[in-house]
């Protein structure tokens, strides 16, 4: 079987085609400045049976349907291609970033769900009408296959109320939906499944914190398989400290800043793209030039990777005494799959809750590995296990056309 994953942006298509037979990836790619005269398709497939290939080429895509006519011309293309004909993908997942309250698991797209994925724009003006375009789009270019919704809020449909309600009036919530939905669900999703087979634990019965350490940064208190709790709010702003977000801040900053005389968008911007990292390093919202900035004495890039780490650590602390037992922290994303230094200073925190770090483990564990970073006698086990968001789609996905749902 073969499944299509789509992930829609406002102006680009990130792709990848798998092989469901052995979960292999076929062909991957990304097109970015989609509706401009500089859109730059870039692709690889692997060549099963014919000619592997990397390109990076200038393309011309004034929407999404002309980019996914693109990407599918390529899919196809007789010498490079790896598909004979559009017909031969069985399925097409779609990533959705935000369903609501309602939408709990992965589904089958119908006329129903659309009008699910449309009445949640308000609350993902950013990201579901991308989203929604790309599935418009891929239902006319692909309309033999199945096409299933795959929802970064879903994982996270299951946090009981008194974890996401606010206290603020009950009318914000009844009229405006004012509440916790949280984010990078299917990539908690993901690291939870793979944890739980890693530790020899049914999925249903496994306890983790799941941290989600990439540009954006999250993290989520799993009890028996399910969220119940979760860093970010009813947008991604809110929790752990990111590369360009502040995550947690006092709200009536925003009125002292406006006050001062910044306009609301402009704070809405500064929170959002000059924060976190970037703000208080005053250099990257990239942490490995923040980490060799540290090497050499900057104290601005120190504090920043100070108040990262603190944040995290504040935040384990916080969902250990709310779970019911602790089989393990995980770490995953860009940042916990690739960064020892960081990952140290995390496990340091954490003494206190019987985390011995284990520096030959942590030094292994890098580069798509997954395994324990903390000792053997360790009494808190942190793990590092890479995520994989598009295969979590690809998988529901390949249920969905079988089927068996999610
Ligand atoms: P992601 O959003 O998951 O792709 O993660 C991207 C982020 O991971 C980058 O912005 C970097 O801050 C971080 N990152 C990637 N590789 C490393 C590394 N070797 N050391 C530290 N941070 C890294």
């Amino acid at each position: 079987m073969k499944v299509f994953v789509v992930n829609c942006g406002s102006s680009s298509i990130k792709y990848q085609l798998f092989d469901m037979a052995d979960e292999s990836v076929l062909a991957k790619g990304l097109l970015e400045r989609l509706g401009t005269s500089s859109a730059l398709l870039r692709h690889s497939g692997n060549g099963k049976g014919r000619e592997p290939v990397e390109c990076e080429r200038a393309v011309q895509a004034a929407d999404h349907t002309a980019g996914l006519k693109l990407i599918l011309d390529v899919l196809v293309d007789p010498r490079s291609g790896v598909l004979e004909s559009i017909d031969q993908i069985d399925g097409v997942g779609h990533r959705v970033v935000h369903g609501g309250e309602g939408v709990t698991r992965s589904s089958r797209i119908d006329g129903e769900l659309l009008k699910v994925i449309e009445a949640n724009c308000d609350l993902a003006p950013l990201h579901n009408p991308a989203n929604l375009a790309g599935i418009r789009a891929a239902m006319g270019a692909v309309p033999r296959a199945v096409h299933a919704a795959v929802f970064d809020t879903a994982f996270l449909a299951t946090l009981p109320p008194h974890a996401y309600r606010y206290a603020v009036p009950n009318a914000w919530y009844a009229q405006h939906h004012v509440r916790r939905y949280g984010f990078h669900g299917t990539s908690h999703r993901y690291v939870t499944l793979t944890a739980a087979g890693l530790l020899g634990k049914p999925a249903d019965q496994v306890h983790l914190i799941t941290v989600h350490l990439g540009n954006g940064c999250s993290m989520t208190a799993v009890a028996g398989g399910k969220a119940v709790d979760h860093s970010m709010g009813m947008t991604p702003l809110e929790g752990l400290v990111m590369g360009t977000r502040s995550g947690d801040i006092d709200p009536a900053i925003v009125f002292q800043m406006h006050a001062a005389g910044l306009a609301v968008q402009e704070i809405d911007r500064v929170l959002n793209k000059e924060s976190g990292l970037l703000g208080l390093s005053e250099l990257s919202n990239d942490m490995r030039d923040l980490l060799r900035a540290v090497e050499v004495g900057d104290r601005k890039a120190a504090l920043a990777v100070d108040v990262f780490v603190y944040r995290i650590a504040k935040y384990i602390g916080a969902y250990y005494t709310i779970l019911p037992g602790l089989d393990a922290v995980v770490l995953t994303g860009g940042i916990g799959e690739n960064s020892p230094p960081i990952r140290h200073r995390i496990c340091r925190w954490l003494t206190p809750l019987g985390a011995v770090a284990d520096e030959a483990r942590n030094n292994q564990v890098v580069g798509g590995r997954a395994g324990p970073i903390t000792a053997e006698r360790s009494a808190l086990a942190v793990w590092v296990v890479p995520t994989n968001e598009e295969l979590m789609i690809a998988r529901d996905t390949a249920a969905i056309v079988f089927g068996r749902g999610t």
